[in-house]
Parts: structure tokens; sequence; C-alpha cells
């Protein structure tokens, strides 16, 4: 279990005026301004789930995960996952995490990936049996079997994903952070690799906090998340319910037989009328039904086509910032 109670985060800079005299100045006399990364953050995950920490840039998850990981003491606040502090106990902490971090990779980029395996296995201290346990479960799982004798530098993206996956698994943590794990990737790479995600999250029993920009992650792995925004919690809970909040915010695409420049149909608004198209969208207290409003229309216009655009993830996600100003 992993329990964040009412965390605050604040890094300190230094801060200098303008232009050369300012510079000047800094080197004497220094002056200071506090960041508030994260404030009062409050949350709770189990054991063996997958959970989405997303927000936009600058919202506050890296420094999140970086306290979940032992990387950063928080300002105030209390971090426990698995009964370990993360940064008092990080010694033994270490061993009972895994980490993927995006850009950043485990693995030498020269050796064959069994090379870099074998030295996680050191650093790690992971007894010969655990280790040879683990790797052959990996293997299958990943399906890794062609990769093992071949250094990263020869691999593709997805390839390379497969294996730190594996890097990051191979001293059995109980949980697993994830940054960004399918950026970059084609997008049957970004299929494969949040099977492989799934598959380890059910048959090692990890827990998964991803975080991630890509709403299709999400909708793949997981109905929880925690949304959080300039430092704050915003939004923990069910990734349907978001979605389903938003379902009414669409536009319809209309084509008439004929041109019409002052088209009106009751609860609705134009919101483009040009020859060929004509766009509108439910008025705030409309509540769209399909059928009502093709019946509407064509009981005054001669209408040819209707295409309804519902808002895809990431324009959901957008509303979403714009509804809490994040
Ligand atoms: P995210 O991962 O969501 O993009 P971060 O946790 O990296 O957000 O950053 C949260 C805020 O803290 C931002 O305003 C960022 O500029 C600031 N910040 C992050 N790391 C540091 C640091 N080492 N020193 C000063 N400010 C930082």
């Amino acid at each position: 279990m992993i329990e964040l109670k009412s965390i605050s985060k604040q890094y300190k800079v230094t801060v200098r005026d303008k232009g050369l005299k300012g510079a000047i100045k800094s080197m004497f006399v220094r002056k200071y301004k506090t960041i508030d990364a994260l404030c009062d953050v409050s949350f709770k995950i189990d054991d063996g789930e997958i959970v989405g920490y997303i927000g936009p840039n600058g919202a506050g998850k890296s420094t999140t995960i970086k306290i979940m990981c032992g990387i950063l003491a928080p300002t105030s606040g209390e971090c426990v996952v698995n009964g370990y502090d993360p940064m008092k106990q990080r010694k033994s902490y270490v061993k009972h995490i895994g980490a993927v971090f995006g850009q950043r990779s485990n693995l030498s980029w020269d050796l064959p990936i069994i090379d870099s395996f074998e030295l996680l296995k050191e650093i790690y201290r992971i007894s010969d049996e655990d280790y040879n346990t683990n790797l052959k479960s990996l293997t299958e799982i990943l399906e890794l079997e062609e990769l093992l004798n071949k250094p990263p530098r020869q691999m593709s993206l997805g390839q390379r994903m497969k294996c730190e996956l594996a890097g990051a698994m191979l001293h059995n943590p109980k949980v697993l952070f994830l940054d960004e794990p399918t950026i970059g990737l084609d997008s049957t790479s970004k299929l494969v690799v949040r099977d492989m995600i799934k598959s380890i999250n059910n048959k090692m029993n990890v827990t998964v906090i991803l975080t991630t920009h890509d709403m299709n992650d999400i909708e793949a792995l997981t109905n929880r998340v925690i949304l959080i925004g300039k430092g704050k919690l915003l939004y923990d809970g069910s990734f349907n319910n978001i979605k389903n909040k938003y379902r009414d915010k669409i536009t319809i695409d209309l084509e008439l037989y004929d041109e019409i420049s002052d088209f009106a149909i009751d609860g609705y608004e134009v919101v483009n009328n040009t020859p060929g198209k004509i766009t509108v969208k439910p008025c705030k207290d409309t509540k769209f039904n399909i059928i009502d409003f093709t019946q509407q229309v064509y009981g005054k216009y001669n209408l040819k086509d209707i295409n309804v655009n519902h808002l895809n993830l990431e324009e959901i996600i957008y509303e979403l910032y714009k509804e809490y100003n994040v």
C-alpha cells in the first residue's frame, strides 16, 4: 500500500535581476524565492493497482514520483510505501521498487542486455535462484529470448522499452514507477508495451504508478486516475466518470441540399455556416438526442448528411484542465 498524507514540497531557487548588472549583483547578494511544487497532496494506492498519475507540465508529477522513490524529501507531510519511509529507509527500500524513467536508461547502450541484467543482479544483490526464476518468467512474459544477446544500440525503441521493463522487474519489486513508458513509440509498439505492463501487473502482482500524457495509455491500462495541477490534487477517481461528464460536449456537422444562411434550430447554436457545411452545438441546457435533433432538422430543411463529433480523450483532458484552471 502506498500512502501520501498532506505532502508538500517547496523548492528554493535563486532569482536575479535582469541584465549584466543583475548578474553581477547576484554574485554578491543572493535573492531567493520559493516554488510550491506540491501543496497538501494526499492519496492511497492499494497493492496490485494500476494508477494513472496525470497533469500538465509543471504540475508536480515528477516531484511526487521522486518523493515516492526516495530521491527527494518532502518539505512536510508523510509518505509511506509498503511500510517504508522512502527517504529515511532508502537503502533497504530501493529493493522493493522498480522504475522506468522516460528517456533515462538502466541499461548499458553497448552491452548485450544479458550483461546489463547481470550487473543489475549485483547492484540489487539478487540471489542466483531468484535471478534465474525472475529472468525465466520475464523472458516468457515479455518474449525477450531473441533480445537477450543484443545491445540496446541495435534495438528499436519498442524492444528497448521491453528490456527496460524487464530490467526494472528483475529484483521482483512490489511497486513499479513508469514515467511516459510509451513516449516516442509507434502505434503498434504502444499496444505491445501496454500489453506488457498489463501482464507484469497481472502475473507479478506489482503496483504500477504511471505518468503519461497519452490518454490511450490510461484507457488501456486503468480506470483510476489521479489528476494534479499546480501542485494540488484536483481529482482522484474513475476515468469513466471524467469521460461521461463530457459526453454532451459535442458538435454536429450537417450537410443540406440547399444553402441556408439563417439556419436555426431551437436549443442549438450555430458555430459555423459555410457553403456545404453547417456546424452546430447544443446550448448549455439542451440534452442532445440524435433522433429528436434529426427530426427537428428534417422538419425545416432538406438534410443530406449528419455527423456527430464527440470530444477525443486529449480534448477531454484539455477541458478538464480548463475547468480546474491548470
Ligand atoms: P511535472 O513533472 O508535472 O512536469 P515537476 O514536478 O517537474 O512537474 O515540477 C513542479 C514544479 O516544481 C514546477 O514549477 C517546476 O518548475 C518546479 N521544479 C521542479 N524541480 C525543481 C527543482 N529541482 N528546482 C526548482 N524548481 C523545480
